[in-house]
């Protein structure tokens, strides 16, 4: 599933459509409109404009465009923002090439029945969003201020404000993939993260002493740029022991699996406390 890392590769991917104007706005699967928006408002909106830049917060991947009006400046409804969202098992194709791993060079048309949204620009090439299991969705102006700081950037007191350090009852793991409050850690990267961390993720989040919350703000960083690099969410030292019978890499105990924040954990009971 796309998680913050996999979506910082489609936003890498996606910049490659920085500078180019859209000639054509291509939405087949009405439900994948979100927020309101229908084809012909997309349409509306979005033809003739010009991608000025790319912007990721959390698992959320935003596209700025600029309608370049010959005459103002500042006039209202000019800029627009097109929000992206991944769901379970969308991804980003940019004249043919998917963003990340081994399905950088799928064939084309293996790819093509998947398609719910995409952009034709001026010069030929198009982007499109592909997704089996359509749970990801396409907005006009998306709500920003509702995400939380971005788990790649946050401050060790933001990180603090939004575990709700000190007051929080919440096991800390369900607290850290709370999109409103941290954004962009998924399942996967949050046991990454808290079994580097040495933090047991049934813990209330709010317990957490000074140490602890600098440990994890820490890890945290790390742990994402690392997967990043790794090339995806699922490349955490991790991943190959979430299965039964696995064991923790580091110590060896077997590990425990437990539903946590509604999602399935792995955690080591020796070393995470
Ligand atoms: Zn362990």
């Amino acid at each position: 599933m796309p998680e913050l890392v996999e979506v910082e590769a489609y936003r890498r991917l996606a910049e490659g459509v920085v500078g180019r104007r859209v000639a054509e706005v291509v939405a087949p699967d009405a439900w994948y409109l979100k927020r309101g928006l229908d084809a012909a408002t997309a349409e509306d909106a979005l033809t003739g404009a010009t991608v000025t830049g790319t912007r990721r917060i959390g698992k959320l991947l935003l596209l700025d465009l600029d309608l370049d009006l010959d005459f103002d400046l500042d006039f209202d409804g000019a800029r627009r923002v097109l929000g992206l969202r991944f769901g379970m098992s969308g991804r980003l194709v940019v004249d043919g090439q998917v963003g990340v791993g081994d399905l950088m060079y799928a064939p084309r048309l293996l790819l093509d029945k998947r398609d719910r949204f995409g952009l034709r620009f001026e010069d030929g090439g198009d982007m499109r969003m592909q997704d089996p299991r359509r749970l990801g969705a396409v907005e006009l102006d998306p709500p920003e201020a509702r995400l939380g700081p971005d788990a790649l950037s946050v401050t060790p007191s933001g990180l603090a404000a939004a575990i709700g350090h000190g007051r929080s009852t919440a096991p800390i793991k369900a607290r850290l993939m709370d999109q409103g409050r941290i954004a962009g850690v998924g399942n996967l990267a949050a046991d990454e993260l808290l079994w580097r961390a040495g933090l047991d993720p049934a813990r209330p989040a709010g317990g957490l002493s000074a140490a602890e919350l600098r440990r994890l703000h820490r890890h945290l960083r790390t742990t994402m740029s690392d997967l990043m690099e790794r090339g995806g969410s699922h490349e955490g030292d991790l991943m190959a022991e979430r299965r039964v019978g696995g064991v923790c890499p580091k110590d060896g105990t077997p590990l425990v699996r437990r539903t946590i924040g509604g999602r399935t954990t792995f955690s080591c009971p020796k070393h995470q406390t």
